[in-house]
């Protein structure tokens, strides 16, 4: 625990663990969380809906995060075409950059937050792995949850999503400088959550 702001950047392609990583670390060392891909879930759930993109961005309130509706994959898809607009980025960063400098250490997980919304986080990870090992993982959760969506398609969204994603030319994901990466195709989660956390002790403030 902190009482200065500490922030811990976690960035990565979808399905990398990087949410499950974010989520750990979070409650390990008793800091905020935000999801920032829900922010751009939930802008790109109301261009689906009819709304102008810059607009459903600017007007964007935190009870619209909690839609279980925008964890699915047409959500995603929608989510990574409104991130490649450079005006609904710009109303996004704000609200973001505040989040990541509060009192007390926040976490927060998406694409650009170690490059462009927070390049001065004590901690910086670039989470990876490899196409297949994620959309094995997500076509497991989202089988869970009961969509019927198939593994091909799953690995399809997966690959169109990294292309758009690393090839935008504002913010492209890429490892920010003097990220640690954590390759999580070979690795189990416990692993990956305890080399995060090893990265974070070594950057708190000593009591
Ligand atoms: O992380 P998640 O899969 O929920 O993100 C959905 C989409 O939102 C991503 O594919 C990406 O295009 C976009 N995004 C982004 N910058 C962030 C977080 C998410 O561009 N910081």
């Amino acid at each position: 625990m902190t009482t200065r702001p500490f922030t811990v950047a976690l960035d990565g392609p979808a399905a990398s663990g990087k949410g499950t990583i974010a989520r750990a670390l979070a409650r390990q060392f008793g800091f905020a969380y935000l999801d920032t891909g829900l922010l751009y879930r939930a802008v790109g759930a109301q261009v689906n809906a009819g709304r102008d993109a810059v607009e459903a961005a600017e007007s964007l309130t935190a009870g619209v995060l909690d839609d279980p509706g925008l964890r699915s994959s047409q959500a995603g898809q929608a989510a990574s075409k409104v991130a490649a607009m450079p005006a609904v980025r710009a109303a996004l960063k704000d609200f973001q950059r505040a989040f990541a400098r509060r009192a007390g250490g926040a976490v927060l997980d998406g694409r650009d937050i170690g490059t462009v919304i927070c390049p001065q986080a004590e901690v910086k990870l670039y989470v990876t792995a490899s196409a297949e090992a994620r959309a094995r993982r997500r076509h497991r959760e989202l089988a869970e949850r009961g969509d019927g969506i198939s593994y091909a398609e799953v690995l399809a969204d997966i690959e169109a999503r990294d292309e758009r994603d690393m090839n935008r030319s504002d913010a492209p994901l890429r490892a920010a400088e003097g990220a640690v990466t954590l390759d999580t195709t070979e690795m189990s989660i416990e692993d990956a959550v305890a080399a995060a956390t090893r990265a974070v002790e070594a950057r708190l403030p000593q009591a």
